[in-house]
């Protein structure tokens, strides 16, 4: 089962990233650790890498693309990967469907993890630091004794340009502006659940096994993990947004004729059937 996971900073995605992995006994395979370890490695793709990134440029798809695909080849991805800050632009994506065409796969379902823009910014700004002693507070998590002193040394306390409620805001519409496209991507082929993030990590865990359509042990009546109601990304523009035929998050796992038991894929998507058909019949 090939997953891919969005959200945004604050999500709490790397969390549900880490067990998923586990869950389902599959690789992450991000494309930062794969830079890192051919860079490390010294191999050829990793040195011209590191010639576009000592540049500051952008490592440019080819590259990118080319590393996936050994990732693919290896056999620990035999019963599917979790793809995590990857694809990143619709040209990736585009890129990858036929990568993983010609491997006889294909992404399964693409998860978006959906927290209100207000909900990040609390979650990721706020935080003090005291300039002496570096101590840092949270006015609502970790207040300091006395509103704007440091409690150790009493030095006035600074909120550090990365803390602040701007900066966060900034960095959550940059992210959705260059991932709402990818999702974008993924609605058309009807993969993407929208799941809530909200809540505690384990119930949205529970909305995301539910969404990839995995049984779980959670006792049943358990709180819908649809998508709950009123999440909606406030950062998101005209155009941007969800269609409201996709909002309810989950729902288009449930489409009749999308739903499948887990492990089990389709073989009417008119997908090649060369190199990948051995893996296809594995299953998990
Ligand atoms: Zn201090």
């Amino acid at each position: 089962m090939n997953l891919a996971l969005f959200g945004p900073p604050g999500s709490g995605k790397g969390t549900q990233a880490n067990f998923l992995v586990q869950h389902f006994g599959i690789p992450q395979v991000s494309t930062g650790d794969l830079f890192r370890a051919e860079i490390k490695a010294q191999t050829d793709v990793g040195r011209k890498a590191q010639t576009y990134m000592d540049r500051g440029d952008l490592v440019p798809d080819s590259i990118t693309l080319q590393l996936v695909r050994r990732r693919l080849d290896a056999p620990d991805t035999e019963r599917g990967v979790l793809f995590d800050g990857f694809p990143r632009t619709v040209a990736q994506a585009t890129e990858l469907d036929k990568m993983l065409q010609v491997m006889g796969r294909r992404m399964d379902r693409v998860i978006f993890v959906q927290v209100p823009t207000d909900v990040l910014v609390d979650r990721l700004a706020g935080r003090l630091t005291c300039p002496k002693c570096g101590r840092t507070y949270h006015p609502k998590l970790a207040p300091p004794q006395l509103d704007t002193v440091c409690d150790h040394d009493g030095t006035a306390l600074i909120m550090r340009e990365d803390d602040r409620p701007e900066t966060a805001r900034k960095r959550i519409s940059v992210y959705l502006e260059q991932t709402l496209p990818v999702l974008a991507h993924y609605r058309q082929q009807h993969v993407v659940s929208d799941i809530a993030g909200t809540g505690s990590i384990e119930e949205v865990r529970e909305r995301i096994l539910r969404a990839i359509g995995v049984p779980s042990a959670a006792p049943a009546g358990m709180s819908t993990g649809g998508p709950a109601a009123g999440v909606r990304l406030a950062g998101e523009g005209p155009g941007g947004g969800i269609p409201p035929s996709e909002q309810g998050g989950a729902s288009d796992t449930e489409t009749p004729g999308q739903r499948r038991p887990p492990g089990i894929r389709p073989s009417d998507h008119g997908r090649s059937q060369g190199a990948g058909h051995r893996r296809r019949v594995r299953g998990r």
